[in-house]
């Protein structure tokens, strides 16, 4: 029987990284916004949708990068992802190699 862990690197991996992403789309937002606002209203708009377009891209590949190739925080192999019918919208990997369940603690649809 497989045990359960929480993966402890993945904070690290995915959630460090987004919130980076959030912060620093929202902060180049603030900045394109409060030049652009008084003479170039347009051109800030235009800037605004550019970073926008930006971050949502890159968020996709963030999410595709370490959900979709997963790696197992003991022994590095590659992982599918576990599908439980009981718990269909968890991430779950399972590492055969190991005997462990990765929980990530993300659901589908948080992200
Ligand atoms: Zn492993």
């Amino acid at each position: 029987m497989a045990i359960e862990k929480d993966d402890p690197t993945f904070a690290e991996r995915f959630l460090a990284p987004l919130m980076g992403i959030f912060l620093g789309s929202s902060f180049l937002g603030m900045i394109v916004l409060g030049a652009c606002m008084e003479k170039h209203e347009r051109l800030g708009v235009v800037l605004f949708c550019v970073i926008l377009v930006a971050m949502i891209t890159s968020l996709a590949v963030l999410h595709h990068r370490v959900l979709g190739r997963y790696q197992c925080p003991q022994c590095q192999a590659r992982l599918p992802r576990h599908k439980d019918p009981a718990r269909k919208r968890d991430f779950l990997f399972y590492c055969q190699k190991c005997d462990v369940v990765w929980k990530t603690g993300l659901q589908e649809g948080d992200s």
